[in-house]
């Protein structure tokens, strides 16, 4: 089979690296097919690599992935963690109906500010609300009025169990659980990894498969994503 060119297109599956096995030439050929990005999509990946930020940003067909689990959930409220430039968020927000409501939470204000920008243009700034400051401090202000049908996780790695354990919290019963970068580029391979990031995934994924409350696995998508079913 012909290798694939690295640096061909902008959507590219093997950002972060992790699902390099799965071929470049087949996530390529998956997201012409089903993920294409509009013109704003365009853009904010394009203001992402501009940063130097395009590993954080999930994939085209990572996005779609979100955005028909969304579908699947009927979702009405979705809760992100980690919004960057708001394109995972706008994946998301698109399935859902009107008065439906994201909340996305980012730590970084300058961000959520272009964000909120990018939003806007795209016409969701009724459904998507950016809010500003450490994630595990405004879910834990979140009381049990605040319940969700999608909680999306792709921000500091060290908080990912902190953050599951305030997902089993605010997840209606059959809501999905999600978590991006599970291969973490491969490393969570390691039983020897002795980073705190890497010790961090693992443990979540540990957490997540051994959890009785969900059902669980780990979508083989560009850096993995994983998944889990509230029971
Ligand atoms: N979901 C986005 C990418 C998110 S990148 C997308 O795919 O489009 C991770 C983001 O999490 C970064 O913008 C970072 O600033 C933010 N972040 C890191 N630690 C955080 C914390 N403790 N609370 C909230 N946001 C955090
Ligand atoms: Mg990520």
């Amino acid at each position: 089979m012909a290798k694939t060119r690295r640096r061909e297109g902008p959507n590219r599956g093997d950002r972060e690296g992790g699902a390099e096995e799965l071929g470049v030439g087949l996530s390529a050929y998956t997201e012409a097919l089903f993920a294409q990005e509009d013109e704003l999509q365009r853009e904010i990946r394009g203001e992402v690599v501009r940063r130097g930020f395009e590993r954080m940003q999930v994939s085209a067909a990572e996005g779609k992935l979100l955005h028909m689990l969304c579908l699947t959930a009927d979702a009405r409220r979705v809760l992100e963690v980690g919004t960057l430039l708001g394109y995972s968020a706008i994946w998301m927000a698109r399935a859902l109906p009107p008065g439906g409501e994201l909340i996305t939470l980012e730590i970084d204000a300058e961000r959520a500010q272009v964000a909120r920008r990018f939003i806007e243009r795209a016409r969701l700034g009724g459904i998507v609300r950016v809010r500003v400051g450490a994630a595990l401090a405004l879910l834990r202000d979140m009381g049990p009025a605040a319940s969700f049908d999608v909680f999306f996780i792709d921000a500091d790695k060290e908080n990912y169990v902190a953050y599951m354990e305030e997902a089993t919290r605010l997840l209606r019963p059959k809501g999905i659980l999600l978590a991006d970068n599970a291969f973490w580029s491969g490393r969570v391979l390691d039983p020897e990894a002795d980073d705190a990031d890497t010790r961090a995934i693992q443990e979540f994924n540990r957490r997540l498969a051994a959890n009785p409350r969900y059902a669980s696995t780990i979508i083989p998508v560009r850096d993995g994503l994983a998944m889990g079913v509230k029971l």
